[in-house]
């Protein structure tokens, strides 16, 4: 069947000239256009019948075409979307029955969609609201905060400091609460481009990573180039090539270069002269276990564990700094094995997780109690967030430096003992710069993908902070972002988008915030202004 998955019989069916698994070749923009010419094609007294299958047709495929689908073509596997495009894909056929008196409930439908994209999902939830529904989402994305009807702000912070209903309302009342820390952002009042720019005459002073790449799927060849110790964000619309292009071309091409290996193949020429690091900075999840914690996995932990074998009591009692593991060490709680946790069998039922019944979660035996720091034992540090062992805590300066790092990342308010599996994506990603943080990062080049995901606008400001301490130190920092805060803070911007033959790759605009604002033919700069 070559791949068809058709036999001949059916492969040799004729629509308007062409068959259906050519059909299903196209992309859902190309094939809406061309059902619409094939009643014309058929005998008289078909016509009616063709007529109503089209209706039918046309109304399934705005919603994907809405939603920005319409480069996708239709005989894609669907385990090849990305998570964002599978999402509306599931929204899409929801709506395909139309329903009255349902309650949509939305996790970050935003993520992952270029504004222009995010218009189409409003005019969809919009439409299922007309329709007699109601929709609850969660969210950050202000464009669409906006349309709500009624809001609820939770907080002030993250973790133990969340859990407050903060401001309820209107959008207006939001914006008039002076509780509210999403206000400002709402209303236009917050200031949002918080960095000192480059100037565009010496953007590329201190050097630039040139790229030159070949034909991968439906994105056509780029030749790009990044200013060095800069701020680069590309943008676009689904479907351009923004992942293609960092991920599976700039990244590996730079990391073969430096490592003497041969290009990728979807790559003819890099030029990265001088880098000798390249990092891809993602938002998965730290760790699949429990023993990974904010202490081990920032190495907070080793210097505790050396600080607290050279008190007094230690040497008294010959403890070593080993013995101060949680993990290995003596003073580990027996019973769940420095885990915190343990698993009841249930009959019958998946293994239930519950809290050590000896140590309460605090992975120390009692023993380990015995020896204190300022009144503080291991386990009781553990049981502190950063910023409260900042102020608590004198046992050694690089303890407080690597405290100070995280607080500085903005992770002040997670506890020692956190483990990190239960991070989110914004957590976790910050926590790996940890330990690239305050040194040279002279030809270094970092790599982020949509780090604003999950992030509230003023978490955004924190990470735009984090990128600007990065760059200070001669950093080389790369975002595929579309969230416009990060846009509006970049020095430059790679504006990608999908030329008039659906091939992802065409570079709309490239060049400084004003540049790109000032270009007529880009979709994003619509949403910038
Ligand atoms: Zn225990």
């Amino acid at each position: 069947c070559n791949g068809t998955r058709l036999n001949a019989r059916a492969n040799s069916t004729l629509l308007n000239g062409i068959s259906l698994s050519t059909a299903c070749r196209m992309t859902l923009d190309d094939i809406v256009e061309w059902i619409e010419t094939v009643p014309d094609t058929l005998p008289e007294n078909m016509r009616k019948m063709a007529d109503d299958i089209i209706d039918e047709f046309m109304d399934d495929s705005k919603v994907l075409l809405d939603l920005g689908l319409g480069y996708i073509c239709l005989d894609r596997p669907s385990n090849t979307l990305s998570t964002g495009e599978l999402q509306r894909v599931q929204l899409a056929k929801t709506l395909k029955n139309q329903t009255t008196g349902v309650l949509y409930v939305l996790d970050e439908p935003s993520i992952g969609l270029h504004p222009s994209n995010i218009d189409g999902l409003i005019s969809v939830m919009k439409r299922l609201v007309g329709e007699g529904n109601s929709i609850v989402i969660v969210d950050h994305d202000t464009q669409i905060l906006k349309i709500a009807d009624h809001m609820i702000e939770m907080g002030p912070g993250a973790g133990s400091n969340g859990g407050n209903i903060i401001a309820e309302g209107s959008i207006n009342e939001i914006i008039e609460n002076d509780d509210s820390l999403i206000g400002g952002f709402l209303s236009g009042s917050e200031d949002t481009i918080i960095r000192d720019k480059s100037l565009r005459s010496n953007l590329f002073d201190d050097g630039c990573i040139e790229l030159s790449t070949n034909e991968v799927y439906n994105v056509k060849k780029m030749d790009i180039r990044i200013p060095k110790e800069r701020l680069t964000v590309i943008t676009g619309v689904s479907g351009s090539g923004k992942t293609t292009l960092l991920l599976e071309c700039l990244y590996p091409a730079v990391k073969a270069m430096i490592n003497k290996d041969a290009l990728p193949t979807n790559v003819n020429y890099v030029d990265a002269d001088g880098v000798t690091k390249i990092e891809l900075i993602d938002s998965v999840p730290i760790g699949k276990n429990v023993r990974s914690t904010v202490a081990t996995y920032s190495k907070v932990l080793d210097d505790l564990r050396k600080a607290f074998s050279k008190l007094d009591d230690s040497i008294t009692l010959n403890y070593k700094a080993s013995d101060f593991s949680y993990n290995t060490g003596k003073l580990r709680c027996k019973t769940c094995n420095g885990t915190g946790t343990v698993s009841m069998d249930v009959q019958f039922l998946p293994d239930v997780e519950m809290p050590c019944p000896d140590c309460g979660g605090r992975r120390y035996s009692n023993e380990a109690d015995r020896i204190k720091h300022d009144g503080f034992s291991i386990a009781d540090i553990m049981e502190l967030t950063v910023d409260e062992a900042i102020d608590s805590i004198t046992l050694s300066n690089r303890i407080t430096n690597k405290l100070g790092k995280l607080s500085n990342l903005g992770l002040g308010y997670l506890t020692l003992g956190e483990s990190t599996p239960s991070l989110s994506g914004g957590e976790a990603q910050r926590l790996k710069l940890a330990s690239e943080m305050g040194k040279s990062q002279k030809n270094s080049v970092f790599i982020f993908d949509e780090p604003s995901i999950g992030l509230h606008p003023l978490d955004i400001k924190v990470l735009l902070n984090v990128f600007e301490r990065l760059i200070d130190e001669h950093a080389t920092v790369i975002v595929i972002e579309h969230d416009l805060d990060v846009i509006r803070n970049a020095d430059y911007i790679i504006d990608m988008g999908i030329d008039d033959d659906n091939m992802g790759g065409d570079i709309v605009v490239s060049g400084t915030l004003e540049d790109v604002t000032s270009c007529d033919k880009s979709l994003t700069a619509n949403y910038l202004k």
